[in-house]
């Protein structure tokens, strides 16, 4: 029998309403179960690992990733798959940051969660959840269907470290704009296997240091020196550039300046789009010649979430700045796409 862990980290999905504060507040599992008696009727074996304290996922942290890769790393010989429940605020971190942690999948982890709380009359968690278990389980010749970390919400599936949360109504609530979805749920299931990543020849393993030092730069016309300089000269080693269009900045001296006093303090700085859809293009335009001269590295078409979590886990692993920057400008498990 298909065997599947439920990992419950918190959020809406399991969330009731405070009857002192009148707020949602995470619940434990026992109230998801309750609500979907559904799972009994699953041709799976369902077991159940709820972390503690249950969070709701703004509250997400480094150290609850390591917990998760931890327990998928004790659990992974024992189970096909894994469905972790996620608040939908920081799932798509979560996601991005396991897809680097939890090395050579060969088993499917998939993180969703619910707009509603799974008691409501109109919830969107038990379509997700149900689904979600069924994709976990999914297997083709013997093999699991999707071998790494995804992210299924309102009928899709999404590559975890290409998805984005960009709505906090729609039951719709993400997006992953410069990749297909992974499958599609419908009448039937429909798996877009071109898209998945394949089977690794290379045992699992997982990594757990992280560096989460870093410093987020997001420009506006009008941004001052002062401003600027906040986060390249503080004490980060690492800076997110949320530059404009195709990875442009102002050309000021004394802008350039600022990013090249950083570079030079060894602050590795990364240099990725406002636009959630397209690529950066290092030197397209004469506003971001200057930053490829100085050595700012491209983020090419990666979310911010990837971006960041895979500068925490490159940072963590002890090897050299100019290391880190290649493997930056490197898909590693389908996170960016290189242009043609
Ligand atoms: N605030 C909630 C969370 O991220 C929202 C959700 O789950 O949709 O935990």
């Amino acid at each position: 029998m298909t065997k599947i862990l439920i990992i419950y980290t918190g959020g809406t999905i399991g969330m009731v309403n405070d009857a002192k504060t009148g707020t949602l507040i995470p619940f434990d599992f026992e109230q998801i179960q309750k609500n979907v008696p559904e799972l009994a009727r699953l041709d799976y074996q369902l077991t159940v690992h709820s972390f503690h304290p249950i969070l709701d996922s703004s509250n997400m942290n480094p150290s609850v990733w390591i917990a998760l890769a931890e327990l998928i790393k004790d659990k992974y010989d024992f189970f096909d798959g894994f469905v972790i429940l996620h608040g939908s605020d920081t799932m798509s971190f979560t996601a991005s940051a396991l897809s680097f942690m939890l090395q050579n999948l060969s088993k499917p982890v998939v993180l969703t969660g619910s707009q509603l709380p799974i008691g409501e009359i109109r919830t969107d968690a038990k379509e997700n959840l149900i689904t979600a278990l069924e994709i976990a389980a999914t297997k083709k010749d013997g093999k699991a269907m999707v071998p790494e970390v995804c992210i299924y919400f309102d009928y899709q599936l999404f590559r975890g470290n290409r998805s984005l949360k960009y709505n906090s109504e729609k039951f719709e609530a993400f997006q992953s704009p410069n990749y297909p979805i992974l499958a599609e749920a419908g009448v039937h299931l429909t798996f877009f296997p071109n898209y998945i990543l394949s089977h690794p020849d290379q045992p699992f393993q997982i990594q757990t240091k992280l560096n989460s030092n870093i410093g987020v730069l997001k420009m506006y016309p009008g941004i001052s020196q002062q401003a600027v300089m906040a986060i390249t000269q503080s004490d980060v080693d690492a800076i997110v550039l949320e530059a404009f269009g195709s990875g442009n900045t102002p050309t000021a001296t004394w802008f350039i300046h600022c990013l090249e006093q950083a570079i030079q303090q060894n602050k590795i700085i990364v240099d990725i789009s406002q636009c959630k859809g397209g690529s950066v293009q290092l030197g397209l335009y004469e506003t971001s010649r200057e930053l490829q001269k100085m050595g700012v590295v491209s983020g090419y078409d990666m979310t911010f979430e990837s971006v960041v979590t895979k500068l925490m886990y490159l940072m963590g692993q002890g090897i050299k700045a100019s290391e880190v920057k290649k493997l930056l400008e490197t898909a590693i498990v389908g996170e960016l796409t290189l242009p043609n």
